[in-house]
């Protein structure tokens, strides 16, 4: 048995270690864990008190795959439910769909009797607030929401700042692997921007034979590279853990333009083994383990590899973060 996740899932590990050693599965495991990262304001980037879009508005992705049965379930830009973890996890088990976003994920999540509730907390709502009155021209305010918004994307947040995931990868007593995720997204992004977090195959993957891997970080790299699908078909063909992620970081050496920053690659296989790197990283890049016999799971460093292409930070970062009081 085994329990992995990033450093934002710090306060659902326990919860999840303590679920596997009951000999509950691992989907359930994970769902419990990740439950608690996105019930925590304190995490901003995953559930409530998550950071806003360019509107203002907290949109949710999640996911989850077993990796035993190859069933999933996403959920993508959805507002107003606490526990899109939970939702993602009955798209799995009452439909015969894969994932859902927008208005159909709401509806189905009131279909279900999912939690709701205000995912927008005071301190996001005064920096959305505090980001449109100064970086948003006067004429444009006048207007809004009715404003071209590409430009505004560009320019918002700093993204490593403003974004982040929590991801859960987790192989049960009885050998069942699994992966889960749930994010905010990116502060500041373009309404209906789905990140790599409800994409299965980007942001997670899980084949109980093999193993399972999860990405944080910028989605729009492990989207291009199709990261955790192939991390675990690296093992498929042989690879050990550590050769399937080194890989998968090739394969981001190869994207040419569009954003490129930081992705941290975490993964497992399916004899205890695991993997995590932070591609073009940062010392204090973390992640969280829990294996079978531990009394309480334990924080390690990230491997870090930097690839090319990486620009430079925005100059102006540190002027926004001290606008918003962050
Ligand atoms: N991967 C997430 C996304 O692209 C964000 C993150 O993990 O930083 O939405």
């Amino acid at each position: 048995m085994i329990a992995i996740c990033n450093n934002e899932g710090a306060c659902g590990i326990a919860a999840t270690g303590a679920s596997l050693a009951r000999g509950d599965l691992a989907l359930d495991a994970i769902e419990a864990g990740i439950r608690l990262v996105e019930a925590s304001e304190e995490v901003r980037t995953v559930g409530r008190g998550g950071w806003p879009n360019l509107l203002g508005e907290v949109e949710l992705d999640a996911s989850v795959m077993d990796g035993t049965t190859l069933r999933t379930g996403s959920v993508g830009s959805l507002t107003g439910y606490l526990h899109p973890v939970s939702i993602a996890r009955q798209v799995l088990e009452r439909l015969p769909h894969e994932l859902l976003v927008g208005e159909g994920a709401r509806r189905f999540a009131a279909e279900i009797g999912a939690e709701a509730g205000e995912l927008l907390m005071p301190h996001a709502r005064s920096a959305w607030q505090r980001w449109l009155e100064t970086e948003v021209s006067a004429a444009e305010q006048a207007r809004w929401p009715d404003v071209p918004m590409a430009e505004l994307c560009q320019q918002a947040i700093d993204p490593e700042t403003g974004r982040d995931t929590t991801v859960f990868l987790a192989q049960d007593v009885e050998g069942h692997i699994g992966a889960g995720t749930s994010t905010s997204g990116w502060g500041w992004k373009y309404p209906g921007r789905l990140g790599d977090s409800p994409i299965i195959g980007a942001g997670s993957y899980a084949d109980s034979r093999y193993g399972a891997c999860a990405c944080t970080g910028v989605g729009e790299m492990s989207i291009r590279a199709g990261t955790s699908r192939a991390v675990v078909l690296y093992m498929k063909m042989g690879m050990s853990v550590e050769e399937a992620v080194h890989e998968a970081v090739e394969d981001m050496r190869a994207l040419k333009g569009g954003l490129i920053g930081r992705v941290t690659i975490h993964a497992i296989d399916r004899q205890g083994g695991h993997k995590v790197v932070a591609v073009n990283g940062l010392p204090e890049n973390h992640y969280w383990l829990w294996r079978a016999g531990d009394a309480a799971p334990s924080s390690h460093p990230c491997e870090i590899i930097a690839i090319s292409d990486v620009p430079a930070p925005k100059p102006t970062a540190h002027r926004r973060y001290e606008q918003m009081g962050l």
